[in-house]
């Protein structure tokens, strides 16, 4: 077998030099098993899907086996935590293996402690990475931006959390890993000199892979970074749009998890809305509520400031940061509503639906979620089921829902009118295609977690399956689309994974 069944190659972030990483080897795990594996995200990066599973790429992506000429690197980043600055981070259990002949960065993700790995020891357990492998697969299968998962390994290894659990690896892969606090930390850097070479190199290399668009011929360099902060905030206005309106709550939007790309990054006590509860907080370690569902896209505003902060130094002036930072939220209202549009059947005539064309439309969105969220009315069911009353005419099992019709009815009048001006046959389609029926309920990953902690892989596979293609029917597996049952409300996940 080969020594890297991945072929890769120095990422390009490698070649920023040493100040930005640290070379650190993996850790090896003991006894190394397979645990899932993404089909979709194995021919990405051009491997044979029937093959490329074999003991090398076992060794290879648990840790065990590297190339001398291609070393593994962590990463240096600082961020605000809740808020507050806490300075130095970075990769504390990840590892840069490489880049794929197509640019994708390759991540190891639990492969051992790193020189930014603190007070911590390095691993990630089943549990957590079984959530995060199924949740990136999830919402790529959503039509979310998100980092994306080749696979999972897993080891007996004991590692202990609140509880002794057992360690695995996650193999994760975007085009880039950099975050927001990649920028606050060479700004940090580059305050203590007063000299900024490593944040514009930092700056340049982001452009040039991934935002070319912003190097205009007729730009000053300042308008080039001023460019950058503008495009950087509309993709992930674009992104929270999406979050919010498919019920994502994130858990811990520091600024150390903002994607420089508006990917969804770093899975942990990540949660997909049952009930409608805006005010809801899935990270039991979050007791202020600062990551609140509603507050995601406040905060997302906030966390630009703080990449505005860290770029101030190649930019102009601040009046040019402000200006570059403007257009977050007019693009996040109109990325709900065009969502929330397709959601309802009335993106289907791009006249009625489209957000500016329809004064009502936000309206009509608002009181919904105000009836949704009054009655606890559970979020992915109320939408599917909506988009099959359209498509049959019969909206009894959506009145179903509500222990207080009136209000319901009274909405129901309202959209019926506005669904009256488009085709209901062409929005009963969007809509199937617009609300999934396979949702990564909490209790959901929590079924197939024990399953999988007892050895017994395949409901992680059944529900890997529904999640890739959470829109279609898949006849069999109602009881992966009901109601959550009542222990999933004590079901607790915290940042500790
Ligand atoms: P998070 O809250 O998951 O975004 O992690 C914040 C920081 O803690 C990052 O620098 C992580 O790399 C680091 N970290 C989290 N868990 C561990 C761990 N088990 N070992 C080492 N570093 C960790
Ligand atoms: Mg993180
Ligand atoms: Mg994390």
């Amino acid at each position: 077998a080969p020594a890297d069944p991945l072929a890769l190659r120095a990422s390009g972030f490698a070649a920023l030099g040493p100040g930005f990483y640290a070379a650190q080897a993996p850790t090896p795990l003991p006894a190394p098993y397979w645990v899932a594996s993404s089909a979709h995200v194995a021919r990405l990066l051009g491997l044979d899907v029937d093959t490329w599973r074999n003991d090398a790429a076992l060794q290879l992506l648990s840790g065990n086996r590297m190339r001398a000429d291609t070393p593994a690197i962590a990463t240096v980043y600082s961020g605000h935590q809740f808020g507050v600055w806490a300075g130095q981070l970075g990769d504390g259990r990840a590892l840069l293996l490489g880049e794929s002949a197509q640019g994708l960065e390759v991540q190891l993700k639990g492969a051992g402690r790193t020189p930014y790995s603190r007070m911590g020891d390095g691993r990630a357990v089943l549990r957590s990475s079984i959530r995060e492998f199924l949740c990136s697969e999830a919402m790529h299968g959503l039509g979310i931006a998100t980092t994306r998962a080749l696979c999972l390994t897993g080891s007996p290894a004991p590692v202990r959390r609140e509880t002794l659990e057992t360690a695995a690896v996650l193999t994760r892969v975007a085009p880039s890993f950099v975050r927001f606090g990649h920028f606050e930390h060479f700004y940090a850097q580059g305050l203590q000199k007063d000299r900024y070479e490593s944040l514009r190199a930092l700056a340049d290399h982001v452009i040039a892979r991934h935002y070319p668009e912003c190097r205009a011929p007729a730009h000053t360099p300042a308008q080039t970074y001023a460019a950058l902060l503008r495009a950087v905030s509309e993709r992930t206005a674009a992104l929270l749009a999406q979050w919010q309106a498919v019920g994502f709550c994130h858990g811990v939007m520091n600024t150390d998890n903002m994607s420089i790309l508006g990917l969804t990054l770093d899975y942990g006590p990540f949660q997909f809305l049952d009930h409608f509860d805006p005010g809801h907080v899935c990270n039991h370690s979050d007791t202020a509520g600062r990551y609140a569902f509603h507050r995601q896209p406040a905060i997302a505003h906030w966390n630009l400031g703080c990449l505005a902060q860290a770029l101030l130094p190649l930019l102009a002036d601040e009046g040019q940061a402000v200006a570059a930072l403007q257009s977050f939220q007019p693009t996040f209202t109109r990325e709900f509503l065009r969502r929330m549009a397709d959601k309802l059947g009335l993106g289907a005539d791009a006249g009625a639906g489209a957000p500016d064309g329809n004064p009502d439309l936000a309206a009509l969105v608002g009181q919904l979620l105000q009836l949704l969220a009054a009655q606890r009315v559970d979020y992915p069911i109320f939408w599917r089921r909506l988009s099959h009353a359209v498509a049959s005419g019969d909206f009894e099992p959506v009145a179903a829902l509500f222990a207080e019709r009136s209000g319901w009815e009274r909405w129901l009048l309202s959209y019926q009118e506005q669904l009256a001006q488009v085709d209901q046959a062409q929005a009963a389609d969007l809509m199937l295609k617009t609300n999934p029926k396979f949702v990564l309920r909490n209790h959901l990953a929590e079924q197939v977690i024990r399953a999988a902690q007892q050895g017994d892989f395949t409901p992680l596979r059944t529900l890997q399956t529904l999640l890739e293609n959470p829109f279609a029917e898949h006849p069999g597996h109602e009881a992966w689309a009901d109601f959550p049952p009542d222990w999933a409300a004590s079901i607790t996940v915290s940042c500790s994974s």
